[in-house]
């Protein structure tokens, strides 16, 4: 024996050291990202094979797989079809009075294989064929007699690059873990162990490789999933309690005379659930720790409303409060919006613009520096970057999914703990929102303002095309207005022009003719798009087509109806953001959808989208049939890709981590050593995407 090494140096050690791994097969490795011991060990199966129930023939039942013992009866060899050129080989089996024929295409060779009297273990998908049962290419495999006990173990499938095959990395992996299971370090203390009913690491990581059935493959698969959201809950959890701990932010509270002052600005009743949101909010704001709330809504619900309500509680108290939006157009938005309700008020509120020049943006700076303006809007890039506050009290973040978890942290730099107050209108699912928003608090808006008028939805047909474009141009002679959304282009913004022109000539010389249009998109300056998009507000501009992309969020409350092209190419949530568009004033809304979906999936899509206006049930839907990573890819959004865990079907142990997490964080208890481990996890996955700070 040479010196003992720690576990942590064994199992770091190259891929060449294992079993059965030479230096042809190491590299292979290398390339599928696996360099050391650990990284092979913790190669999880992308999914196990596993066994249909071993029943008898006389049970069997249409169309359920199923796995039977019988004996060969007789082999028949069909030849070849002569049409289709096929060979059929047929063997005939029986067990008790029961029969099932086996049916193999273009395998002549096997009829070799079967011989009358042998017993057989079959498996396949039965169908019933008048008398007899038949499978279509059945998996077998040959037994001593009809009474073998027949262990069927459950195989793991790995994600292998071409040539490489799962036999051999089976034994690799077996192999592997002989050798080094004993070395595996447990991350969790046992009793911790014990009271979350996780199977210890030792055990764990066999018996997810190689289960012997499949509750012990659950439990194993548990563990893991466990461990990996407890970790990443472990993160959100640090960020959001340890800030608190440690930054410390003006206290700004509601007092009665405050509340009062603001509120006499609305020209109308706050909802029910704006109401809810501005207390919990004020709640937050009245603490000398920064506010860290998530304010989701439907596009509509009047989030800015309650925004400005954060804001002018900052600038009561003496601060300054920013407003900062993904986009120009959608900062001009909020402008106006915030404009329109501060209309005589004496709250120096300022546009922070892209096109300034930049003498006059210096100024302004220099201004904001100073403390001469209260409220300031603007977009994210410009916000971010070299803009100083005199007294900053709070930060509005619109549409934060689009900035990721990366920027938010990165906001948080600065000296200055501002509270900080994170818009929404995309419906996030709950489990999603758990984990890309698990650190912040959430207020939903979930109703809207009363009397909003419907907006109709129509699936239009190729045969009632003209009918629909005829019903559109009779609105927008009448005087309403409208959208045309091009298809979704997402190769370069050069095509997506190129769509959007070609999309405005066909109607300029058909349907729409002589009607006022005019084309947006990606490729504009933000001059261009702020001009156009002023010319459609003042009603200029009665058609503007428009790639999806450039602007979620306008409010143009006459824009009522909407023409979406090529439907199937977009998700649900898209679909929904689109058509809130057309959904702000008094008249009803009419959205028709063109798409031809080439899946199931797509054009249940569709239907849903036509049948229902409720964004959260769009959402949720949207996340079923697409899978959460299409929808909300954690790495899109700067979090470490899941690796074992998956968010629809792990919902219940995503909570129990949730809530475990935080009574660990809360309670200071992750400092305690027999945590270490499990904190060095989180920060080694964490810590730099997070912005964690020390090894805690
Ligand atoms: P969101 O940002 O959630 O899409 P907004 O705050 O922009 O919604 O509000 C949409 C429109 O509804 C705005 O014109 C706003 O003035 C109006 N609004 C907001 N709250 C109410 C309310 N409680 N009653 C009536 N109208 C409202
Ligand atoms: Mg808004």
């Amino acid at each position: 024996m040479t010196t003992p090494a720690s576990p942590q140096k064994i199992l770091s050690a190259s891929v060449d050291r294992l079993r059965e791994v030479g230096p042809q097969r190491a590299d292979l490795l290398r390339q599928m990202g696996l360099f050391t011991i650990r990284d092979l060990l913790f190669y999880f199966p992308r999914d196990w094979q596993t066994f249909a129930p071993l029943i008898h023939l006389g049970d069997l039942e249409e169309g359920v797989d199923a796995g039977v013992r019988a004996s060969v009866v007789e082999v028949d060899r069909q030849g070849s079809n002569q049409q289709t050129g096929r060979s059929i080989t047929g063997v005939l089996f029986r067990e008790h009075g029961t029969y099932l024929r086996a049916v193999w295409f273009n395998m002549p060779f096997l009829a070799e294989q079967f011989s009358p009297g042998e017993a057989y273990y079959l498996e396949g998908t039965p169908k019933r064929r008048g008398q007899t049962w038949e499978m279509i290419h059945p998996r077998t495999k040959r037994l001593e007699s009809l009474e073998e006990d027949l262990p069927r173990p459950i195989h793991p499938l790995y994600r292998l690059p071409e040539g490489f095959g799962q036999h051999l990395f089976r034994k690799i992996v077996t192999a592997a873990l002989e050798d080094y299971v004993g070395v595996l370090d447990e991350v969790f203390p046992e009793d911790f162990l014990e009271s979350h009913t996780l199977m210890p690491l030792r055990e764990a990581l066999p018996a997810l490789h190689f289960p012997d059935d499949l509750e012990q493959l659950q439990h194993a698969r548990r563990r893991f999933v466990f461990q990996e959201l407890f970790i990443m809950q472990l993160a959100l959890a640090v960020r959001r309690f340890g800030q608190q701990a440690t930054l410390t932010a003006p206290q700004l509270p509601a007092t009665t005379k405050i509340h009062a002052r603001i509120m006499r600005r609305w020209p109308f009743e706050l909802t029910g659930s704006q109401t809810r949101a501005i207390e919990q909010l004020a709640q937050d704001m009245a603490r000398p720790i920064p506010m860290n709330r998530l304010l989701q809504g439907d596009v509509g619900s009047g989030k800015t409303v309650v925004a400005l309500y954060a804001m002018l509680l900052a600038v009561a108290h003496g601060y300054q409060a920013i407003l900062m939006a993904p986009t120009e157009v959608l900062a001009r938005q909020h402008w106006h919006t915030i404009e329109k309700l501060l209309f005589g008020s004496r709250v120096r509120r300022t546009m922070l613009s892209g096109g300034m020049p930049s003498k006059q943006r210096k100024e302004k700076l220099a201004e904001i520096a100073a403390g001469d303006w209260d409220i300031i809007v603007g977009t994210q890039a410009l916000l971010q970057q070299d803009v100083t506050f005199d007294k900053l009290g709070l930060v509005v973040i619109d549409e934060q999914h689009k900035f990721g978890v990366k920027q938010r942290a990165q906001l948080r730099g600065e000296e200055v703990s501002p509270h900080y107050l994170v818009m929404t209108a995309t419906p996030i699912p709950r489990t999603v929102g758990m984990t890309l928003f698990g650190d912040l608090e959430v207020s939903v808006l979930d109703e809207l303002p009363p009397g909003r008028p419907p907006v109709h939805t129509y699936w239009v047909t190729p045969s009632q095309t003209d009918r629909w474009w005829k019903f559109f141009r009779q609105k927008i002679e009448s005087g309403r207005q409208g959208y045309v959304i091009a298809p979704l282009v997402e190769s370069s913004e050069a095509m997506e022009a190129a769509s959007v022109e070609v999309l405005q000539e066909t109607l300029a010389n058909g349907p729409l003719q002589g009607l006022r249009l005019a084309t947006m998109h990606g490729r504009l300056s933000i001059e261009e798009k702020t001009s156009i998009m002023d010319a459609f507000s003042r009603g200029e501009t009665q058609v503007l087509i428009s790639t999806s992309v450039v602007e979620v969020g306008v409010d143009v409350p006459n824009a009522t109806l909407m023409a979406i092209e090529s439907g199937e190419r977009f998700g649900l949530a898209a679909l929904h953001q689109l058509r809130g568009r057309i959904s702000r004033g008094n008249y009803p809304g009419y959205c028709g959808i063109f798409a031809d979906p080439k899946t199931a999936s797509g054009k249940q899509r569709i239907e849903a989208f036509v049948d229902t206006t409720d964004g959260f049930r769009l959402a949720e839907l949207d996340f079923e049939l697409r899978g959460p990573g299409n929808v909300f890819g954690t790495r899109q959004h700067g979090l470490p890709p899941l690796r074992i865990a998956n968010l629809q079907q792990d919902e219940r142990v995503l909570e129990e981590a949730r809530q475990k997490a935080c009574d660990l964080v809360s309670q200071d208890q992750l400092k305690q050593p027999e945590f270490r481990k499990l904190r060095r996890m989180v920060w080694q996955r964490y810590g730099s995407v997070l912005d964690l700070g020390d090894v805690g």
